[in-house]
């Protein structure tokens, strides 16, 4: 029998949502919500090829809540919210306690409120939303499905900074990664195409956030994103590798605190510290006009890319199984695309198919397929990320199991 579940993303001023079908995982409605606790917050639900908006203060998550759910019934999306079997949370920090999605009860949600100092700009917006969602619904199972869990197979050696080592025995500083649902989606989306578990992958998730990962033997062994979503890539808003002395330097000569300088480094780095865009289409419409601080932002966006899969191209001793492109950017964007693997193509032999690397992604009905020649030792391939899915899959599978127990 079909059943209903719903997949919550909440941000400290947006709550997004999706309505699953499950276990035949057709959305049935997808619907967000921003601006909370500001005068214009506003909503938008798109259902059944229509859109549903509206706007009024919402004070807190508990409201917006309230909003998603009357919304779903007054419009006939459902009849009542007892129809919802279960809640899947995306939760960014799972810490070293979550290899795995898990059921929230007390000791969760006191874990998940505990590891704020780990994901500080994330778990407040987050533990709101679970806090109202559990408020509406306190009898329907509610998942965590964290960002990190794929993450927690690495080795020591990737996943220790060289630094005291009480820094991470007292205070549980080391590398744990993000982006995870996603990069678990498309090693078992890869997983099913190579028919074996054992794939050798590096897979480039590049949107507004981007990390790439290095997946050995079908497990994350490596990872560019650290201790916060931080590090590694270049990105929209965020510096991503800095040498970490720059903090105290810009300190010194600036008189910034330490809380203004890591917002610049998370809000006003990456493409748009250089070029003052932070949406890639913004970039390269700039680029397109000539700006060259654009082409720079754009040139060193690229760069680290290219370093990142060359190092994981090292670690996994040149037997890579595929490239894989995801997100926003990479999704979308062919000439990234190309660049790219004109940059790879003498180091590792694989050369870009430009008539299938040009028919995926935004404006085509094409999203997914290989964009490299069959000679190629690495065949690329851009395949759509889906973590609402995951998340969903996950929460299915949680609720179904504790039902039957
Ligand atoms: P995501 O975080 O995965 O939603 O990706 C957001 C990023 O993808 C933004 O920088 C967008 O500019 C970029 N993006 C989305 N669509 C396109 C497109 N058609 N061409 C280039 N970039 C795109």
């Amino acid at each position: 029998m079909n059943e209903k579940y719903l997949v919550v993303n909440c941000g400290s001023s947006s709550l997004k949502f999706s309505l699953y079908e499950m276990p035949n995982e057709a959305v049935i409605a997808k619907g967000y919500i921003e601006k909370i606790g500001l005068d214009d917050s506003f909503w938008t639900i798109s259902y059944n090829g229509e859109k549903i908006t509206g706007k009024k203060k919402l004070d807190n998550h508990k409201e917006a809540v309230n909003v998603m759910t009357s919304e779903l019934v007054n419009n006939n999306i459902i009849k009542n919210m007892n129809e919802i079997k279960g809640i899947g949370h995306r939760v960014l920090h799972g810490g070293e306690i979550y290899s795995d999605s898990v059921i929230i009860d007390d000791k969760v949600l006191n874990d998940i409120i505990n590891m704020t100092n780990l994901g500080p700009l994330h778990h407040p917006g987050e533990i709101d939303g679970i806090r109202a969602m559990i408020e509406c619904l306190p009898k329907t199972k509610q998942v965590a499905v964290f960002d990190t869990a794929f993450h927690q197979t690495m080795p020591k050696v990737s996943y220790i900074y060289a630094v005291p080592y009480e820094w991470y025995t007292k205070y549980k500083v080391r590398k744990y990664g993000f982006h995870g649902t996603s990069h678990k989606y498309i090693t078992n989306k890869m997983q099913k195409l190579f028919n074996k578990n054992d794939v050798n992958l590096i897979i480039c998730h590049v949107g507004s956030g981007a990390s790439v990962t290095c997946v050995k033997n079908g497990k994350s062994y490596d990872t560019s994103m650290g201790l916060t979503p931080l590090d590694g890539l270049v990105m929209g808003t965020r510096s991503g590798r800095i040498d970490p002395s720059i903090i105290k330097f810009i300190s010194d000569e600036s008189g910034k605190s330490l809380d203004e300088i890591t917002t610049d480094l998370n809000k006003n780095s990456g493409l748009k510290g250089i070029c003052g865009k932070n949406d890639f289409r913004d970039v390269v419409a700039l680029i397109n006009e000539g700006n060259e601080q654009a082409k720079l932002a754009y040139d060193i966006f690229m760069d680290a890319i290219i370093k990142h899969i060359a190092e994981y191209y090292f670690e996994l001793d040149g037997r890579v199984d595929a490239i894989v492109f995801t997100a926003g950017i990479l999704e979308n964007n062919t000439l990234i695309r190309e660049n790219i693997i004109n940059k790879l193509s003498g180091p590792i032999n694989t050369y870009i198919n430009k008539v299938a690397n040009d028919n995926i992604g935004y404006g085509h009905d094409l999203k997914e397929g290989i964009i490299t020649t069959e000679s190629s030792k690495v065949p690329v391939y851009v395949i759509p990320t889906d973590e609402e899915v995951m998340i969903v899959r996950d929460c299915y599978r949680l609720v179904k199991e504790a039902n039957n127990n």
